[in-house]
């Protein structure tokens, strides 16, 4: 998916095509998993007058026509991702935060199986993955031999 069909993609969902709205989507497919204030310090590069609130605006009118997907990774802010339509899972560091995309191996939601005793229709089972990522590991066993030394704190 390069950048050019965004207009196009806009048009395809029923909204018009704005340079907040193109902006936005470009800063969002740049970097996926940015939370609303991050997205907005990106596109203020291109419209230094775009307000967080507008940003917020155009982030939820992407997620509701489905241009944009939302997660909410648990104790931190919703951030989105032009990676739609594929029920992909997410692993996040529980130390730094990062965001790491899994595929899902089913494909399609949902991908757990309820119980029929549920009497429920289930649509969606979220799958969030939580770990300590690669660089964390590292740094951590790095300053290993600094704990307990009485490192004093800054
Ligand atoms: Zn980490
Ligand atoms: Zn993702
Ligand atoms: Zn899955």
């Amino acid at each position: 998916m390069t950048s050019s069909d965004w207009p196009a993609r806009l048009r395809e969902r029923g909204l018009r095509m704005t340079r907040q709205r193109l902006a936005v989507l470009e800063a969002v497919s740049a970097a996926p998993h940015r939370p609303a204030e991050a997205v907005h310090a990106a596109v203020r590069a291109q419209l230094p007058e775009i307000t967080v609130q507008s940003v917020y605006t155009v982030l939820h009118d992407l997620t509701a026509r489905e241009l944009l997907r939302r997660f909410d990774p648990p104790g931190s802010p919703a951030c989105y991702e032009t990676r739609t339509h594929d029920n992909h899972h997410h692993a996040i560091c529980t130390r730094c935060g990062r965001i790491e995309d899994v595929e899902c191996v089913h494909g399609e939601a949902p991908c757990l199986q309820a119980p029929p005793s549920l009497q429920m229709q289930i649509q969606i089972a979220d799958v969030v993955f939580r770990g300590i990522c690669r660089t964390c590991t590292d740094t951590e066993q790095g300053s290993e031999e600094l704990v307990g030394s009485g490192s004093a704190e800054a």
